[in-house]
């Protein structure tokens, strides 16, 4: 045991793009209620590649759409990049999250009657009204360039392997520049080599200034992020940054 008080867990920075304050989700009530995310206080930083990992049924799935604007806590107080988005009405928040973030799941969710420019297309129009025809049109093919995907363009997302689906997917993502990008099990149906591109991909989103939740259930991605977050029933049940165990139990025992 250390006689010292050990150091305070890193920063994140000096002030975190993610803020997460005792959020609870809960579904029902009384002894038939459903608990999503318990009491959950977290912070991520700027530029941080957060990791979230746990069981099935563990909570990820839930504490992503919290943070991504698409579920709303039953409880607590939830910032992200300044904005308290718990306390915005709901066409507010649809267009926050049309703004702000980008969002990846492990099925793609692509459009099946667009080709991959048109459905990227369409997330300019939710994030910015303001865009016209051409400019939808040149955002979408630069952000399919930064996937490597723009000779790819005019296929449909039958016409594409599943790796380029998710990748037409993270252009839609990071067509409106988001803060933020929550990606929850990009990589789950993907085989190893084209999951380890997709990772690939969302870690230099995050090299580049870009907040990325990424949610998984294969620890080997959890080496290469700054953070990994440890779902248990709806809590954080493990903590790392920067390598340092900043578990909030570790650190008040380390501290006794
Ligand atoms: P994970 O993504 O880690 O597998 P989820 O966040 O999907 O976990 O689920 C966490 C818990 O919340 C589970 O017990 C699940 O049954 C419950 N849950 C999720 N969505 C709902 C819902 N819409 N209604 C009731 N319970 C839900
Ligand atoms: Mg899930």
């Amino acid at each position: 045991m250390e006689a010292t008080a050990p150091a305070p867990p890193p920063a994140s920075t000096t002030r975190p793009l993610i803020h997460l304050r005792d959020v609870s989700r809960r579904w029902g009530k009384g002894s038939g209620a459903q608990l999503g995310v318990d009491r959950v206080d977290l912070m991520v930083g700027h530029g941080e590649l957060a990791a979230v990992v746990g069981p099935s049924g563990s909570g990820k799935s839930t504490l992503g759409a919290l943070i991504a604007g698409i579920d709303r806590p039953t409880s607590g107080s939830l910032v992200v990049d300044g904005t308290r988005i718990d306390q915005l009405a709901d066409d507010r928040l649809a267009r926050w999250r049309g703004a702000n973030v980008g969002i990846v799941f492990q099925d793609f969710h692509l459009l099946p009657t667009l080709t991959a420019a048109e459905n990227v297309e369409l997330a300019v129009e939710f994030g910015d009204r303001r865009a016209g025809r051409r400019q939808r049109r040149a955002r979408s093919l630069d952000a399919l360039a930064r996937v490597g995907l723009d000779g790819k363009r005019k296929r449909l997302p039958t016409q594409l392997s599943g790796g380029e689906q998710q990748r037409v997917a993270i252009a839609r993502a990071i067509v409106n520049a988001p803060r933020v990008v929550v990606a929850d099990e990009p990589t789950g149906s993907l085989d190893q080599a084209t999951g380890h591109a997709v990772f690939d991909l969302l870690a230099g989103l995050a090299a580049d200034g870009t907040t990325v939740v990424f949610i998984t259930h294969d620890p080997h991605f959890t080496e290469r992020a700054d953070r990994v977050i440890e779902m248990l029933d709806g809590r954080i049940a493990g903590h790392t940054a920067a390598g340092i165990d900043v578990t909030v139990d570790a650190v008040l025992v380390g501290a006794r």
